[in-house]
């Protein structure tokens, strides 16, 4: 169940929404069919067909998470993050009451700040732990209030409910409310980015991931996350996932010696407006 919210339009902070690139390309199809069809009935298979191919390329952009097709997405810290040498460490699926306690020791002891994508529901059940999260200079983001794994397949106002349940339950526990979605799985809906736009919250992937939730070998995670590594690289893993404890402190060794600082998203993107 989600409980009743009342975050709904942030008007301070809120993007006008525009329409993505997809959709513009499936609105004027779904015209033209229209148009087409009023005047030859006759071609109804080709209509069919072409509007059959658009919806098949519509469900490949929301199985493609880097993506921006669908809406502006975060994929890389801005230019003036990376100038200072940021990287963003990002955190989802928790607050898990085992793992997030240590996460948040690890980052300490090498003073590295990072996102965390909870869960709605789960933040509501451990308010302490996402209150310890946020006091500790980390930031609290939405990651949806179910974690359904139907969610890129969801209506607008199921959509606008998941959204704002989790803004609620994060802001009523930290004082802040989230300002960056990431949709569970990374499965983001063509409906997802007007809902997004007026709350003022910025969609998130990753640059990079460990695939930490579906591996448990903290070597091949680790070479997932660091090829490549770049500043302003946003990775991606999960603290409900016990080889994140092997991982990290590797990684943040890593970073260190790399000269690489570890951020927020919200501070390394404080400088740049929203889209
Ligand atoms: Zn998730």
């Amino acid at each position: 169940m989600i409980p009743n919210t009342t975050t709904a339009i942030d008007s301070e902070n809120g993007r006008r929404w525009r329409p993505a690139p997809a959709l513009h390309v499936s609105v004027f199809l779904h015209a033209a069919a229209a148009v087409w069809l009023a005047a030859h009935l006759p071609a109804w298979p080709w209509v069919l067909g072409v509007l059959v191919a658009n919806h098949l390329a519509l469900f490949l952009a929301v199985l493609w998470p880097r993506g921006s097709l669908l809406g502006p997405n975060l994929v890389r810290l801005p230019a003036s993050a990376a100038r200072r040498r940021e990287i963003s460490l990002t955190f989802d699926d928790g607050p898990d009451p085992e793992l997030t306690p240590r996460v948040l020791d690890l980052l300490d002891r090498y003073q590295a700040k990072a996102s965390f994508f909870c869960i709605g529901e789960k933040a509501a059940a451990q308010p302490e732990l996402v209150k310890e999260i946020a006091r500790r200079g980390h930031s609290v983001e939405n990651h949806s209030y179910h974690h359904h794994h139907a969610f890129a397949f969801f209506g607008v106002s199921r959509l606008r409910r998941e959204v704002d349940a989790a803004q609620d339950a994060v802001a009523s526990i930290t004082g802040r409310a989230p300002v960056f979605f990431r949709a569970p799985a990374g499965f983001r809906s063509p409906l997802l980015d007007p809902v997004l736009a007026p709350r003022g919250l910025r969609y998130v992937s990753w640059t990079r991931r460990g695939f930490d939730a579906v591996s448990a070998d903290p070597r091949r995670i680790l070479r997932w996350l660091t090829r490549g590594l770049a500043a302003g690289d946003v990775l991606l893993m999960h603290d409900n996932a016990p080889v994140v404890l092997a991982v990290l402190p590797v990684l943040l060794e890593q970073l260190s010696a790399r000269g690489l600082k570890a951020v927020s998203l919200a501070s390394a993107c404080a400088d740049e407006p929203g889209e």
